[in-house]
């Protein structure tokens, strides 16, 4: 019978270290700020954001929210942008994703304080990554599995390491930080040939695709564990990441369910993120 590693429980556990965390921030008079910015009402960045008010609030970490035109041109984004980013009471920033075309998302990315790249999209966060230094801001969603893993002792030393996508905020920091703790990583992507082949070679097979179940049985070494980081939507309209989970259950022996599983993590990440901001600019580490 197959594990099924659920994400509550992990968020849970870390919620309440944080929580004791931020105690500890208050009583010197620090208050955890996140500031949320988005651009329109797309119903995914609403959704997103309600889970990250949520876990903010569990946290007791203030939340501010500035909402723009969908349509803002680049530069007047940019001038509210800059001012959030000097706000010495703001100590993490989430611009929800993905932005409209006319915002030049690699500027923003070189703009924002490193400190406050709670997504760790910024150039000196990313190299920090390829350094295995671990004082940068991780993207949430790859410190989330390796959380995952961690708290069900999974362990990554020597094993085969498969990463199917290679999105810079999933796929490429995730392959670090496995590589980092001395997996040896594959990672594929819509051009690899004998992607099945690839990923039946996994002891430890991790999926961020966003195709609908794709990753079926015949992807999957018996026995290996399989995350799955994709949350899509069905035919039938349900969420369903992109392993077919019911057919793989059968030969893993640890999986992710969707919903439930990877994403209930992604938001402990942020506020784990804002924490670790708000002490670095307040000299704490
Ligand atoms: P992107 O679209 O940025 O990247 C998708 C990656 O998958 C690309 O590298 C692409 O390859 C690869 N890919 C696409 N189709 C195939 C295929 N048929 N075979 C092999 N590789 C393929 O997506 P993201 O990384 O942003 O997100 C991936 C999934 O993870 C989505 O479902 C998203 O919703 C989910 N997600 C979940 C989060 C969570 O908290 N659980 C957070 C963030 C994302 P190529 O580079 O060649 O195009």
């Amino acid at each position: 019978m197959a594990e099924y590693l659920f994400g509550k429980e992990v968020a849970d556990k870390i919620t309440e270290q944080l929580q004791d965390e931020v105690d500890i921030l208050r009583a010197k008079g620090i208050i955890p700020k996140l500031e949320i910015i988005r651009l329109g009402e797309n119903p995914e960045d609403l959704a997103y954001e309600r889970g990250a008010i949520n876990r903010m609030k569990r946290c007791s970490i203030s939340v501010a929210i500035t909402q723009l035109p969908r349509e803002i041109s680049h530069k007047d984004f940019m001038e509210k942008f800059y001012k959030i980013n000097d706000n010495s009471h703001v100590h993490g920033i989430l611009l929800l994703k993905p932005l409209p075309s006319q915002i030049i998302e690699k500027e923003v990315n070189n703009a924002i304080n490193p400190i406050k790249d709670i997504d760790g999209m910024h150039p000196l966060n990313m190299a920090k990554i390829m350094a295995g230094d671990d004082t940068g801001m991780i993207p949430c969603t790859p410190k989330a599995v390796l959380s995952m893993l961690d708290y069900y002792n999974i362990n990554l030393e020597g094993k085969k390491v498969v990463i199917v996508g290679r999105s810079l905020v999933f796929g490429k920091p995730a392959s670090m930080l496995c590589l980092n703790k001395n997996a040896t990583v594959t990672v594929c992507h819509s051009r690899t040939k004998n992607l099945q082949e690839e990923c039946a070679a996994a002891d430890i097979l991790i999926v961020a695709i966003g195709k609908s179940k794709m990753i079926t049985a015949d992807y999957v070494k018996d026995g290996a564990v399989v995350i799955d980081v994709g949350i899509n939507v069905d035919e039938e309209g349900n969420l369903c990441g992109d392993v077919e989970t019911e057919s793989v259950y059968d030969k893993c022996s640890a999986i992710t369910p969707v919903p439930k599983g990877v994403g209930s993590v992604t938001t402990t990440m942020l506020a784990e993120q804002v924490i670790k901001g708000a002490k670095i600019i307040n000299k704490l580490i």
